[in-house]
């Protein structure tokens, strides 16, 4: 059924709008307005005198407020599943996992606000042993959050959660191919923080984002392809606003010689085709030991090949969300199998109008698109190594260092160290997603910032620090009255104390 949304009571002043489609089938699904940078301005002055409100209830109301939120989408997990389901394309199974991890972060997020952010007294140090020293780390305001439309609860709630829970409000841009799931999000948290607009939607094109960078936020959170985030970042420069960059990836997992290779080649099966390989942290490249190697590219073919793209309930993943996606899945194969590369699954015909079959692609040349650009389609390339350090140079090899994974029984943390990713997953991929004490964020074209954990806590919030006198000494340095000689003197002690 086809709904018009309004954003609010001023969507009268919205001339342009847009269509949210099925991607499984074309069949639009709501009309939304395309909002306007003076739209944005008023809801930033919303945005604005509800933070008052929600700073100054402090940590232990917000997260009240905030585990209930999590209760409640908990309770309505098949409801906001069906809608991504319907919106984003991805199996309904796939839709409850994003949704059951989401709220694993509201819960962690709200739990240590207080333990990360609040005030905490720290050492003033010899020199000025005779004050207080503390430091707290105080909400930026409000904090514009840009989502992607391919985990569209999982990934902005990264920021959503952290940003609430350290003391912002929120203006939340979802991708244009999923507004449906950002105004369920937005109206499931209005039911039981209903004082203020804690949380805002804003509904638009790539525009609406751009202009969301320029209005005056106090902070921006991006997630999206590496290129909009070079725009996101040029745009926030104007009012030197602060930014997050969550961007794209190339991600690899490594097949050790001593790894269980049914296990790495489930794994890899699950990172590459899951979301159809629309997914930051999507396995994209396998390396595997010259021991191993053809194992597991059996194993990786037989497995592929078994499964099954589609829009029902049987379906392994579903159509590719974004439809100029499918020209640069085609793009990277046909280079591939051009520069030789050997089609051991699917190949140029897997590309079709919806959906994309399973493609493995073996002997793909190191600088080919496949290996070197983010894919973001079904398709996984593998490769072969003699040694740790050949391995570790192929998987480095790349401007993206987001994620990775390594099977390997012996060596997965010397492997894992080795690798210039911000996340590393071992004998499993993603795993480090689900776990809201870890940090998640990458490195190079993957982008900089941190979501998840105590540091994606801190990244919504400044440091404040407070240096209190608490016992006046004769030794003043700060004073133009100070005795003379007196830092001559003070100089000598330094230089005795660091062993000058
Ligand atoms: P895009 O970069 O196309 O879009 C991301 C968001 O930015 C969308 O809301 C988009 O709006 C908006 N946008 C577009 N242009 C501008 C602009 N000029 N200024 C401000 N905002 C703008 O990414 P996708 O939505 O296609 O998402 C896929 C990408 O996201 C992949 O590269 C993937 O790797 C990455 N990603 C990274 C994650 C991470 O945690 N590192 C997690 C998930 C995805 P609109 O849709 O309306 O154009």
């Amino acid at each position: 059924m086809t709904e018009t949304v309004t954003t609010d009571a001023d969507q009268a002043t919205s001339a342009e709008t847009f269509q949210t489609l099925n991607p499984a089938t074309g069949e639009v699904l709501a009309t939304l307005p395309v909002e306007s940078a003076q739209q944005i301005a008023g809801k930033l002055a919303d945005a604005r005198a509800a933070q008052q409100w929600w700073a100054q209830i402090g940590f232990g109301a917000r997260k009240e407020r905030l585990l209930k939120w999590r209760t409640a989408i908990s309770a309505r997990i098949e409801e906001i599943a069906e809608v991504i389901h319907r919106e984003g394309g991805k199996p309904l199974d796939d839709a409850r996992l994003e949704v059951i991890l989401a709220v694993e972060h509201i819960d962690w997020a709200a739990k240590n606000a207080r333990k990360v952010l609040g005030r905490r007294n720290v050492s003033p140090g010899m020199l000025l042993a005779n004050y207080a020293a503390s430091v707290s780390h105080v909400p930026y305001g409000v904090v514009g959050v840009i989502g992607p439309w391919n985990y569209p609860v999982f990934t902005p709630m990264g920021s959503i959660a952290y940003a609430l829970a350290a003391g912002n409000t929120v203006l939340f841009k979802p991708s244009e191919y999923t507004p449906l799931v950002g105004k369920w999000l937005v109206e499931s948290i209005s039911e039981v923080v209903p004082e203020h607009p804690v949380l805002q939607l804003v509904t638009g094109l790539g525009q609406t984002g751009a202009d969301l960078c320029t209005s005056g936020v106090d902070k921006i959170a991006f997630t999206g392809s590496t290129g909009t985030g070079k725009k996101v970042m040029a745009a926030c420069a104007q009012n030197l606003t602060p930014v997050l960059m969550e961007c794209g990836g190339k991600d690899v997992l490594i097949v050790d010689e001593d790894a269980d290779v049914p296990a790495a080649v489930d794994a890899a099966v699950f990172g590459g085709f899951s979301n159809a390989g629309q997914t930051c942290i999507g396995t994209e490249r396998v390396y595997a030991h010259e021991k191993v190697y053809d194992d597991v590219v059996a194993r990786l073919a037989e497995t592929a090949r078994s499964l099954v793209p589609g829009d029902d309930t049987g379906a392994s993943y579903g159509p590719m969300t974004m439809p100029s996606q499918l020209d640069i899945v085609r793009r990277h194969v046909d280079d591939a199998l051009d520069r030789g590369a050997r089609a051991v699954v699917g190949g140029r015909d897997s590309v079709g109008e919806r959906y994309v079959a399973p493609v493995v692609l073996a002997d793909v040349p190191e600088d080919s698109l496949a290996v070197t650009e983010e894919t973001f389609g079904p398709t996984i390339t593998v490769g072969k190594f003699a040694t740790v350090d050949e391995a570790i140079k192929k998987a480095n090899a790349t401007r993206y260092g987001l994620g990775a994974a390594v099977f390997s029984k012996s060596r997965g943390e010397l492997i894992a160290e080795r690798l210039r990713t911000g996340m590393v997953s071992i004998n499993s991929v993603v795993s480090f997603a689900g776990m809201a004490s870890l940090p998640f964020g990458g490195v190079g074209d993957s982008g900089f910032g941190r979501i998840h954990g105590a540091d994606g806590l801190r990244e919504f919030a400044r440091a404040q620090s407070i240096a209190r006198l608490r016992v006046p000494i004769p030794l003043n340095v700060t004073s133009l009255a100070r005795r003379p000689g007196m830092l001559k003197m003070l100089g000598k002690a330094v230089a005795k104390r660091f062993g000058a």
